[in-house]
C-alpha cells in the first residue's frame, strides 16, 4: 500500500516500523473472513482491512476521532488476521502502534477513562486482585444472578508442590490473576514436570508480565511491567541454572515471547529481553510427549485453543496431541480458530461483544458433547466457565489426576 506518514512519526522507530507493515498490505481482505469482529458486526472498519486503512490515515496525519478509537477499541488483538494474512502483515505490531497515537489525539470520557486506569492499577497487582475476590466470594451468595456470574467461584486448592530435586529446572511466571482465581494451575504444572525430571521453581518478587497495562494503551506502564519482571528473573536466568522460562498462560507466554521486539529500543534492556524471550516457552512445549505414558485417563474433552497460542505463539495440536496420547478423546471444535471473547481486559471492557463471542464458543465446544473444556489461558477459562455447562479446566490440571489416579508419583 502507497504510505506517507506524517512528520511526527515518520523518522521514529514505531514510524519506520509502521511504514514497513503499511506497505506490505495489499488489500485483499483475506483477512475479513477470520476476523471474529467482522463477522458479527459486518462493519469494514470493524475489520483488520479497515482498521489498517484507519490507522494508515492517522499516522498519515488525516483526522482522528472518537469513531477511529471505537473500531480500534473493538479489536480483540487475537491475531487471527495474521495466521491468514498472505502476505505477512504483522497487524498486532500496527495496532500498537495505531493505539498509542490514536490515544494521544482523542480525549477518552471521563467513566471511560476511569475503568480503564481502575483495571490497570487493580488487575497487575496480585494482592489486591485477591483481596477483592476474597470480598467478592463473601458476598457472592447475595448476589442478583448476572452479578454472581461475575465473580468466579472459589476455586479448588493447589494441592502438594513438589520441593525442587532435579538438575533440570524451569522457571515459572506464577501470573498476576491466576494465582487467586486457579492455584491449582501452576502446582498441577509442578508436579507433571516433576515427573518427568524437571523442578518448576518461582523467582521470588516476580509480578505481572506487563500484557494487562501494555494491552489497556498504558504502554510506558506495561513496559516498567516487563522490566520489572525481567529485573526479578535475571540472577537465576545470570546464574545459567535454568532450561527455560515456561507459561501455563498462553497469553503471558505470548507476552514474554515477544519481550525482545518490545524492548527492543531500550538499550539498558535490550540484550535481557532477547535473552528472555529465547528461554520463553509455553508448558505444552516442555511436557514431552514420548515420554507421556499412553492410555492413563479417558473421557472426553474440548480444546479450547487461546488465540495466544494458536495465533500469537503460533503453537497448534501439541496441546490435542498430549491429551490424546494420555487417552483422552479430544471432540472436534468447529471455527476453532475464532477468538472466544476473552482478549485480556477486553471481556470487560466490551462485554456485548464478548458475550455473543463467548456463546458461539460454548456453542461450537459442546457440540461434540465433551464431559469438560479444557484450556491454556486462564482468561479464557474465566470466560467460558459461567456459560458453560461442563467444567472448564486448564489441561495440565486434566493431565496431572490422569497421572496421578494411575501412576503415583
Ligand atoms: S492484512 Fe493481509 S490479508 Fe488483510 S488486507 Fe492486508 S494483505 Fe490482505
Ligand atoms: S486482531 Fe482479531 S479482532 Fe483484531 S482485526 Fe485481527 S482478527 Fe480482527
Amino acid at each position: 500500500m502507497q504510505t506517507e506518514l506524517a512528520e511526527f512519526i515518520r523518522d521514529s522507530a514505531a514510524g519506520k516500523e509502521a511504514e514497513a507493515i503499511l506497505r506490505k498490505c495489499v488489500h485483499c481482505g483475506f483477512c475479513t473472513a477470520t476476523c471474529p469482529t467482522y463477522q458479527l458486526l459486518g462493519d469494514d472498519l470493524d475489520s483488520p482491512r479497515g482498521r489498517i486503512y484507519l490507522m494508515k490515515r492517522a499516522l498519515e496525519g488525516g483526522p482522528v476521532t472518537e469513531k477511529t478509537r471505537l473500531h480500534l477499541d473493538r479489536c480483540l488483538t487475537c491475531r487471527a488476521c495474521e495466521t491468514t494474512c498472505p502476505s505477512g502483515v504483522r497487524y498486532s505490531r500496527l495496532v500498537d502502534i495505531g493505539r498509542a497515537v490514536v490515544e494521544e489525539r482523542t480525549a477518552r470520557p471521563p467513566w471511560d477513562r476511569a475503568r480503564r486506569a481502575l483495571l490497570a492499577f487493580a488487575l497487575p497487582r496480585t494482592r489486591l486482585f485477591g483481596a477483592a475476590l476474597r470480598l467478592g466470594w463473601l458476598v457472592r451468595p447475595l448476589l442478583p444472578a448476572p452479578f454472581k456470574e461475575k465473580v468466579p467461584a472459589r476455586p479448588d486448592p493447589a494441592g502438594e508442590w513438589p520441593a525442587p530435586r532435579h538438575a533440570r529446572k524451569m522457571l515459572l511466571l506464577a501470573g498476576c490473576v491466576q494465582p487467586a482465581l486457579a492455584p491449582s494451575i501452576n502446582a498441577a504444572a509442578a508436579r507433571v514436570l516433576d515427573r518427568f525430571g524437571i523442578s518448576l521453581v518461582e523467582a521470588p518478587g516476580a509480578g505481572c508480565c506487563g500484557a494487562v497495562r501494555f494491552h489497556l494503551n498504558y504502554q510506558d506502564a506495561g513496559r516498567d511491567d516487563m522490566r520489572a519482571l525481567i529485573d526479578a528473573w535475571w540472577p537465576m536466568v545470570e546464574r545459567g541454572e535454568l532450561e527455560a522460562i515456561v507459561f501455563t498462560a498462553s497469553g503471558c507466554g505470548s507476552t514474554v515471547k515477544d519481550y525482545a521486539h518490545l524492548l527492543a529500543e531500550d538499550a539498558q534492556y535490550r540484550d535481557k529481553a532477547q535473552r528472555i524471550s529465547a528461554l520463553a516457552k509455553d508448558l505444552c512445549e516442555v511436557v514431552p510427549f514420548d515420554a507421556l505414558p499412553a492410555g492413563v485417563a479417558s473421557g472426553r474433552v474440548a480444546f479450547q485453543s487461546p488465540c495466544s497460542l494458536q495465533h500469537g505463539q503460533q503453537i497448534r495440536g501439541m496441546v490435542e496431541a498430549r491429551l490424546a496420547r494420555a487417552g483422552f478423546v479430544t471432540t472436534p471444535v468447529r471455527d476453532g480458530h475464532l477468538c472466544c471473547g476473552s482478549a485480556g481486559s477486553y471481556s470487560l471492557l466490551q462485554p456485548e461483544i464478548a458475550g455473543e463471542l463467548r456463546a458461539r464458543k460454548i456453542e461450537s465446544l459442546q457440540e461434540g458433547a465433551p464431559e469438560c473444556i479444557a484450556t491454556a489461558n486462564i482468561g479464557c477459562l474465566a470466560h467460558l466457565q459461567p456459560a458453560a455447562s461442563v467444567p472448564v479446566r486448564h489441561w495440565i490440571e486434566l493431565l496431572d489426576e490422569a497421572l496421578a489416579r494411575k501412576i503415583p508419583a
